[in-house]
């Protein structure tokens, strides 16, 4: 395996590169004069190009990034930052594959291993709940009908509720273990309940990364796409995501992200980009996570070449609370949810805790100037919160909106979530 000096030779030029006088521009102070052409772009409302991206990730100027990408997160959703009320379950942690990065997987009789049943699953959901978001391992053996039922569970005991269920990489995996098109699965799922996709299993979208960290057994690049495209046509939207901080290169990233806006210009359902941190645990791919400096810089220069995603988020299990809160003025607009339960993160020693409260994130929201939205998974506002509201929430008098009966269901034309 190359090292780290190799594999982000961009960053020796980044250091290499002289610091220039600060420069004023348009409300933002630079100190890499790399940058000014590119904000000039960016306040034209033109495109930026991967070259653009490199250069953005190569800068040392971390407060102009900044800067710029709050510039555009203000443009498309103000003051706004959302968070959900939500729980992740992860039905199995039984996986036939061996991802590198992956501290979650377990063999069948591996100590440790679980396999819920669709009453434990159900017991994870709460009425207050927005959102339920399920993924978990490749099961061996389970058929495609058992996912199918506890979705269809879920869905009769909670007919409000949101589900945001299955990557596209089990998707693409219940299609070859159980020889299903792909069309057939989604179209299943829809009438079982699912509303929405996350957006995992992308990792990196490098055949050289997917060789080196053995996952190229699960969906690459051209199937991941391939199905979100296919799940966009059916109005089912979904998310993204993006490992980072592991052995991947700048330029791997900004290709990346190069693919995933394409994606999104062609089929439009995309919802939110979410970096998520690579977490050291057992495997130890690199010795140390990402430092705070570069999740914000991978942040804002997500932000600054998704034009066409509505949403970033600051993903507060990876990023631990403090940076996801600093990311809320770099671009992000989103801290994602209470998740009351997560598995995945941290069976790879993720530093934050399993979950959080609403009172700690409209407090890190309310902390960065922002203005905490309660959303579901679909992006609909569940509740603007007001001062009186923070103050209720800090008080602990705060009474939660209920789930609305008329909870939007995928199958609907996806034009409300494409945004440039
Ligand atoms: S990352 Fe997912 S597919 Fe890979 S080993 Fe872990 S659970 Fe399995």
């Amino acid at each position: 395996m190359l090292s780290r000096g190799q594999l982000w030779p961009e960053r020796r030029s980044a250091i290499l590169r002289p610091a220039n006088l600060m420069q004023h521009i348009h409300g933002i102070t630079f100190t890499d004069e790399h940058l000014i052409p590119i904000w000039e772009r960016v306040r034209a409302g033109e495109r930026l190009s991967p070259a653009d991206g490199l250069t953005m990730f190569e800068s040392h100027d971390l407060s102009a990034l900044g800067g710029m990408a709050d510039y555009v997160a203000r443009a498309k959703n103000g003051e706004r930052v959302h968070f959900v009320i939500n729980v992740h379950i992860n039905p199995t942690n039984i996986c036939v594959l061996n991802c590198k990065f992956c501290d979650y997987v377990h063999s069948r009789n591996d100590d440790g291993a679980w396999e819920m049943t669709p009453q434990e699953i159900l017991a994870h959901i709460t009425p207050e709940m927005h959102e339920v978001h399920i993924v978990g391992g490749h099961h061996p053996d389970w058929p495609f009908e058992y996912h199918e039922n506890y979705i269809r569970a879920i869905r009769d005991a909670h007919p409000d509720i949101q589900i945001k269920a299955f990557t596209a990489a089990e998707i693409d995996y219940f299609a070859k273990r159980w020889k299903l098109s792909v069309d057939e699965i989604l179209d299943r799922l829809v009438a079982a309940g699912l509303n929405s996709m996350p957006g995992g299993g992308a990792e990196i979208f490098s055949a050289r990364v997917a060789r080196e960290l053995r996952y190229t057994g699960k969906a690459q690049a051209a199937r991941w796409l391939e199905i979100h495209a296919k799940a966009h046509a059916r109005g089912i939207p979904s998310n993204a995501t993006m490992l980072y901080g592991h052995i991947e290169t700048y330029a791997e990233r900004v290709e990346h992200l190069r693919l995933l806006r394409e994606q999104q210009d062609a089929s439009g359902g995309f919802l939110a980009f979410i970096p998520l941190e690579y977490q050291v645990s057992t495997e130890k791919l690199v010795a140390r996570h990402a430092s705070a400096l570069e999740d914000l810089k991978t942040i804002a220069v997500s932000r600054l070449m998704l034009d066409n995603f509505p949403h970033v988020k600051a993903y507060w299990i990876m990023l631990q609370e403090d940076t996801a809160a600093i990311a809320l003025n770099f671009g992000a607009d989103d801290i994602d949810g209470t998740i009351a339960k997560e598995r995945i993160a941290h069976a790879a020693d993720a530093r934050s805790p399993g979950g959080v409260t609403r009172k700690r994130l409209v407090r890190l929201i309310r902390d960065a100037g922002k203005t905490p939205v309660e959303r579901d998974a679909l992006y609909n506002d569940v509740k603007v919160y007001g001062e009186e509201d923070v103050v209720a929430v800090m008080e602990e008098r705060y009474r939660p909106v209920q789930r609305s009966r008329e909870s939007p269901r995928a199958g609907r034309p996806l034009d409300k979530f494409a945004a440039r």
